[in-house]
């Protein structure tokens, strides 16, 4: 006989933890299948591994900024790959350790297994049947290769965190936030590194400026960059490989990382039996309550059309259990002036519209801008810029966008996400006063 619960959960990372726990904290009955470690992408091959590895990856800047101020025997020698990995697989086995007590303190079942749908209120999972009143899909997404030859050789992000060993030289395919982040990653770690993008510049959709930034630093961290370059052809090469570029350019690689975008993992839901279609790209519409076409089936997260990040997924997470489990129907999501950082090297903070979004539709805006050298690289010859931007509504002089590159961007950018969001004008950015001296204190001094 079948299993019954009030809410079965597909999915065990940043969405669907929350949801459940959540609902199960409202009263709800709650069971979740997860295939792979609790967390999901984020905590096992996500924001959390790949920010240690920046952490990781920064000291070797730390280096060259300590010889600058005098210190002689600033010599980090070469990084111990296994130390690093290991460290970091230790952490992450102890958050997924985390995850679990969260879940089970919440009285929430887990099942250690894959789960399909058999229907609109039916899972399948780990042998059994559940017949669920709600069944919520959080199943996020998986990195995709670009359909050229040899795409196969190439490694995707996930393999990136349990290399058996860094390798001497890596050309990284991709021009987005994963391919920006692990050129700079990699090149911190000592490797010999090359990005190819196939735009003019990286990181389609943020501001112009930013992209340049980004594109004109990328050589001063070590990292070799082809431009307008779509990649063609991976080859094998003795014990290498060999990428081949459009253009006819040829980069020589130990490790060729496909960073070209992920898909939702909706192949094998069984969303057919519960007759849910998606869109072209697998993504699945779903309304306020994140109902998809199937009344009783929900979705959130990176399966959804709307920003992968954790904190999206999370919110997303937060809303279905208010408006679903609390009966708060008046929580909605709000998908404006949600903060982002790229944690490359340098790295960058976004927050609202570019100076590109905000001309459309012919309004009128007063762009602030301030490029210059940050006081801690005083005595660096290394060139280091810090960028900062602001995009402003000229009639009512509302705050429209703020865009920061620079070391501790991503930790800016938090306050003027809120700020953005209580509505600031640049009267109000004018009239703080600043903290000084820090980089963050130019947004409030900006003319
Ligand atoms: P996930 O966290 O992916 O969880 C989905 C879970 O469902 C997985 O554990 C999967 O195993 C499981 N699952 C799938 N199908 C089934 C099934 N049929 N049965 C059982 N279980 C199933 N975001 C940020 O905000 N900041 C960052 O710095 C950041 N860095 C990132 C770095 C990388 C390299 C990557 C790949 C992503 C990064 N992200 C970052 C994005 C972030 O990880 C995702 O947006 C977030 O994890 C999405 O959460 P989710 O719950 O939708 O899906
Ligand atoms: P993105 O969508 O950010 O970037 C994909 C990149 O691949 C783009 O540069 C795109 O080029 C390129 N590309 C796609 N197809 C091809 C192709 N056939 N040939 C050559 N290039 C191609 O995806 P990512 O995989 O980098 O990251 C996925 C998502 O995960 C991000 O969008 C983000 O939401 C999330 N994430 C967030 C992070 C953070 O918050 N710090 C870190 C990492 C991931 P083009 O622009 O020309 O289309």
């Amino acid at each position: 006989m079948a299993r019954e619960c009030d809410l079965f959960v597909i999915g065990g990372g940043s969405g669907g933890v929350r949801a459940a726990r959540l609902a199960a904290q409202k009263g709800a009955n709650v069971v979740l299948a997860e295939k792979a470690a609790l967390g999901g992408t984020c905590v096992n091959v996500g924001c959390v591994p790949k920010k240690l590895f920046f952490y990781a990856a920064s000291f070797a800047a730390e280096e060259d900024a300590a010889r600058s101020y005098g210190w002689r025997e600033a010599a980090l020698g070469e990084l111990d790959w296994q130390t690093l990995r290991e460290n970091k697989n230790r952490e992450i086995a102890r958050l997924n350790g985390v995850y679990e007590k969260l879940l089970a303190d919440a009285g929430v079942q887990i099942i250690k297994a894959e789960a399909k749908l058999s229907g609109a209120n039916s899972v399948k999972a780990g042998g059994e049947e559940y017949k669920a009143a709600r069944v919520l899909l959080a199943c996020g997404g998986a990195p995709a290769r670009a359909k050229i030859s040899g795409a196969e050789l190439a490694a995707l992000s996930d393999d990136m965190f349990f290399l058996p060993q860094l390798p001497r030289r890596a050309v990284v395919v991709g021009g987005g936030y994963i391919a920006a982040e692990f050129a700079g990653i990699l090149s911190g770690l000592g490797v010999q590194t090359a990005i190819c993008y196939r735009a003019d510049l990286p990181l389609r959709g943020f501001d112009e400026d930013l992209r340049k930034h980004l594109a004109e630093h990328l050589p001063r961290a070590g990292v070799q960059v082809c431009a307008g370059a779509a990649p063609e052809k991976i080859e094998k090469d003795g014990g290498g490989f060999r990428v081949s570029l459009a253009g006819g350019a040829q980069l020589p690689a130990d490790l060729v990382l496909m960073a070209t975008g992920r898909k939702p993992e909706t192949g094998a839901l069984g969303l057919e039996n519960a007759g849910i279609q998606t869109r072209a790209n697998g993504t699945i519409p779903v309304d306020d309550d994140f109902a998809t076409e199937a009344k009783t089936v929900y979705a959130v997260g990176d399966i959804l059309q709307t920003p992968a990040l954790t904190p999206v997924a999370t919110a997303e997470a937060e809303v279905f259990a208010a408006r679903v489990f609390g009966g708060e129907k008046t929580a909605k999501m709000d998908y404006e002036n949600i903060a982002t950082a790229v944690f490359s090297n340098p790295p960058l903070a976004t927050v609202g519209l570019t100076e590109e979004k905000a001309k459309e539709g012919g309004r009128k805006i007063k762009v602030f801008r301030s490029e210059f050298s940050p006081l801690r690289a005083s005595f660096s010859k290394k060139g280091e810029r810090a960028l900062m931007k602001m995009i402003t509504d000229e009639q009512s002089g509302k705050v429209l966008g703020v865009h920061i590159a620079g070391k501790d961007c991503a930790e800016m950018i938090q306050g003027f996400a809120l700020a953005l969001r209580l509505g600031a004008k640049k009267s109000d950015f004018d009239s703080t006063v600043g903290v000084h001296p820090t980089s963050a204190e130019e947004l409030v001094t900006m003319r």
